[in-house]
């Protein structure tokens, strides 16, 4: 959306006319930051568009917002053509891109077919469908034209990516993109265990410019909770399918805590398959039922036990973390700074370094001790 209204000559600022907010729907919590990320850009902004799978799934969400917010129910391929053409283009103003020229994250694939019973993407977001592998490559090699460092495949269901007609599956795609020239680090932003198979574990393995990083939704560490999900993997398996990576790569995950079924046994056993995976980075999500899914009637776990089960998941990350942060103390690095004073490593690990490193340089440095944060360069 940004990009289309920058080709017709709109410009970023602080003091806009028009704002978008692109929502989310899948807690509860994310829906109501939602509206009130709408209720308050239509304060200070003359239009609001709300759009994406907040706008898709319950436009009353956002009933009672004031005039100027737009609800935007379209697929996310309509939406940016829907924005600009009611935003109306002014043709003579010269774009000026204040993008983020560090990462640029590159949308390859968008829906789902798979049916997690808690899960409301696929009602939002529709059926998995993919774009074609010759705009995909395109767009990265602009992206690095632009001057990005990294890029991040993304989608909602990566390994389900096909351009049948060129012959592209995901394997393939990294290994093409990988091959861009000038292109210093290649992400996918999640993977689910299904998909990571030999292929795609050779394609990681054999494209310099891929990261050691693997995000793979783990969701529960045990079967009964994971049967109960919908989900189509047993423990065993997510365990299995990990292992050739699990000594380099640094591998990060969701967990959803307090599903329905999950018991005191249960939880446990998700602390546990946390260790067994070698998993540092986890984003917990306290189960929230969603309108529309085959779970959206059932919320037996009490919010004070997926608060308490939240921490120990979240503890229990931040000391995987430590251990393979303190891993780098003594070695060699090289971190592409995105903030200021801040980046990450080769394998997404997170770094401090001085605050002089330029935003979107790569610096060689030396792990010299870790903090709560991430590893401080020497
Ligand atoms: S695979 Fe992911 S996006 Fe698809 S239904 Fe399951 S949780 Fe939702």
């Amino acid at each position: 959306m940004r990009e289309r209204l920058l080709a017709d000559g709109h410009r970023e600022s602080e003091d806009a006319q028009v704002a978008v907010v692109n929502t989310c729907c899948v807690t509860h919590e994310a829906l109501s930051k939602s509206r009130k990320e709408a209720a308050r850009a239509a304060r200070t902004h003359a239009r609001v568009y709300v759009t994406g799978c907040g706008a898709n799934l319950a436009a009353d969400a956002f009933a009672g917002l004031p005039a100027n917010v737009v609800v935007v129910a379209k697929r996310s391929e309509e939406t940016p053509e829907f924005v600009a053409g009611d935003v109306g283009a002014i043709g003579c103003v010269q774009a000026d891109a204040r993008l983020d020229r560090v990462r640029a994250f590159v949308k390859v694939q968008d829906g789902c077919s798979f049916s997690c019973n808690f899960c409301v993407i696929p009602l939002v977001r529709g059926a998995s469908r993919s774009r074609r592998a010759s705009d995909v490559l395109h767009e990265i090699v602009r992206r690095v034209a632009q001057g990005h460092r990294e890029v991040v495949l993304t989608g909602i269901n990566l390994g389900c990516y096909r351009d049948r007609t060129a012959g592209f599956d995901l394997p393939r795609l990294v290994r093409e993109a990988g091959a861009t020239p000038g292109l210093e680090r290649l992400r996918l932003s999640s993977i689910e265990i299904n998909h990571v198979d030999d292929a795609l574990i050779s394609a990681l393995r054999e494209t310099p410019a891929v990261s050691p990083h693997l995000h793979v939704p783990l969701q529960s560490g045990d079967d009964a909770v994971l049967r109960a999900m919908g989900r189509r993997y047993t423990i065993a398996t997510y365990l299995r399918r990990l292992a050739p990576l699990r000594d380099d790569f640094n591998l990060t995950s969701d967990v959803i805590v307090g599903f329905p079924t999950e018991d005191d046994r249960a939880f446990a056993n998700t602390l546990r398959a946390v260790q067994e995976a070698g998993l540092t980075k986890i984003h917990a999500f306290p189960y929230s039922p969603r309108p529309g899914t085959a779970t959206a009637q059932d919320d037996p776990v009490p919010a004070a036990v997926k608060k308490e089960r939240s921490a120990r998941l979240r503890a229990a990350s931040q000391d995987a973390c430590l251990a393979r942060w303190r891993t780098k103390i003594g070695r060699d690095d090289v971190v592409l700074v995105d903030r200021t004073g801040r980046g990450y490593g080769d394998d997404y690990s997170p770094w401090l370094v001085g605050s002089d490193t330029g935003i979107g340089e790569l610096v060689r440095v030396r792990g010299a001790a870790v903090s709560e944060e991430g590893i401080l360069a020497a």
